[in-house]
């Protein structure tokens, strides 16, 4: 039975206290604007080590209120990974701000701290440089942030972290979210990331400005702060202001009660996580693949396990990608170079910008990851990849061994 079941590249784990606890709020007095956005608010803030969290709808509005907290604006430019999911270029355009993408390294998948600095001397030359960056910490493995961060303070950009896949992954022993190279670090919270709340994100900061911004922008551009707002004459009733023109960008009771209750599970699940990602290593050791390469300070939260083909994997990606969909493991890819999208096509971006990431597109597959696979769906994938592509010859595998 369970073996002709499809396993999905990502799920949510729900347990039954998860489903208690927003039982609980569907039969109390608030369903949004209660006590329990907070509540989640400062847990993850508590767990992230951070002083301030403002949770949202998803991870791209957040993204959105980020961009515009930082001041970004038309004739800005943002800078970011071409191998990240379109909503984190997309924040730029939402604010009528330019992009641009720098290529990532074909070792970490990251933006590649070299090509940046490369790209940063010719715009500073030109008079075009970035804003704002936004790093994105892919698969969950945190970027190089200690170079990026000085990077900014050399050319003057602000830095948004796009760890939408990783919460719960650490740098230099610190949790990915501290913001300590950062002024704004985002995660999403949608069922296939590390804890789900099923649609929701949040932004986290250690600059009360900046949070104070994030949290009228999240609702209309309006303060309840009296010392934010204009005064009036005292025979009328001003309990509010709109100053900024803002969004309606606020997470439900519902989506932060089960937040709240995913938060409690996090640390098994990243254990759990790396678990599979240290058995597919050691599965996919005898075969020719490429299996994803960790760095020394950071330990990833493992959202994705991306397998790379190479010249003697014995099978194109495509065709791997057909046979592995066929036979029910329902993998993808992560991601398409953002432009090389028909919408940014049409901004004037050509095929061939950024060389590492459109060879990471070409040969790279995601294979399923998550907190509730169990055993057999495990081996299932490692039997069925290792199925199709060509062992290593001994020579080679005796090398790996010394
Ligand atoms: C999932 C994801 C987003 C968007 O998150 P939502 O919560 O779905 O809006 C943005 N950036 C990256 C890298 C993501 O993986």
């Amino acid at each position: 039975m369970e073996s002709s079941k499809n396993i999905p590249y990502g799920k949510q784990s729900i347990s039954e206290s998860d489903i208690q606890a927003v039982i609980e709020v569907l039969r109390s007095d608030f369903l949004t604007q209660g006590p329990i956005v907070p509540a989640f608010e400062n847990a993850v803030a508590e767990y992230c080590h951070v002083r301030h969290g403002v949770a949202t709808t998803n991870a791209t509005a957040a993204l959105h209120l980020a961009c515009l907290a930082l001041g970004l604006g038309p004739g800005d430019w943002l800078w970011t990974s071409p191998i990240t999911f379109v909503a984190t270029a997309n924040s730029a355009l939402y604010c009528g701000a330019l992009v641009d993408f720098v290529d990532i390294d074909s070792r970490t998948y990251n933006i590649c701290k070299e090509a940046l600095e490369e790209k940063l001397l010719i715009a500073k030359q030109e008079g075009k440089l970035p804003k704002i960056l936004i790093p994105v910490h892919m698969c969950g493995q945190p970027c190089d942030m200690k170079a990026i961060h000085e990077l900014s303070l050399q050319f003057g950009f602000k830095i948004i972290e796009d760890a939408s896949h990783a919460i719960g992954a650490k740098y230099l022993e610190e949790p990915v979210g501290n913001c300590h190279f950062s002024d704004i670090t985002v995660f999403s919270f949608h069922p296939v990331k590390i804890i789900t709340t099923g649609e929701g994100g949040m932004a986290l900061t250690n600059n009360k400005e900046i949070a104070n911004k994030l949290r009228y922008l999240r609702s209309h551009g309006i303060t309840t702060n009296q010392d934010e707002m204009e005064t009036y004459s005292n025979n009328e009733i001003w309990n509010y202001q709109q100053i900024h023109l803002g969004f309606n960008y606020r997470m439900t009771e519902m989506q932060a009660a089960l937040g709240l209750s995913q938060l409690k599970k996090i640390n098994e699940f990243i254990r759990i996580r790396t678990q599979i990602a240290k058995f597919y290593d050691a599965s996919f050791l005898p075969i020719n693949i490429n299996t994803p390469w960790q760095t020394e300070d950071a330990n990833s939260s493992f959202h994705l396990y991306p397998i790379q083909l190479n010249s003697l994997s014995g099978i194109s990606q495509k065709a791997l990608y057909e046979k592995l969909n066929a036979s029910g493991i329902k993998v993808n890819l992560h991601y398409i170079p953002i432009y090389r999208q028909p919408f940014y096509k049409k901004l004037g971006f050509i095929e061939g910008y950024c060389p590492n990431a459109e060879n990471y597109f070409k040969s790279s597959i995601s294979l399923p990851l998550y907190a509730s696979m169990d055993e057999e769906q495990q081996y299932r994938v490692v039997k069925e990849v290792k199925k199709h592509c060509l062992s290593k010859s001994t020579e080679t595998l005796m090398a790996k061994a010394i």
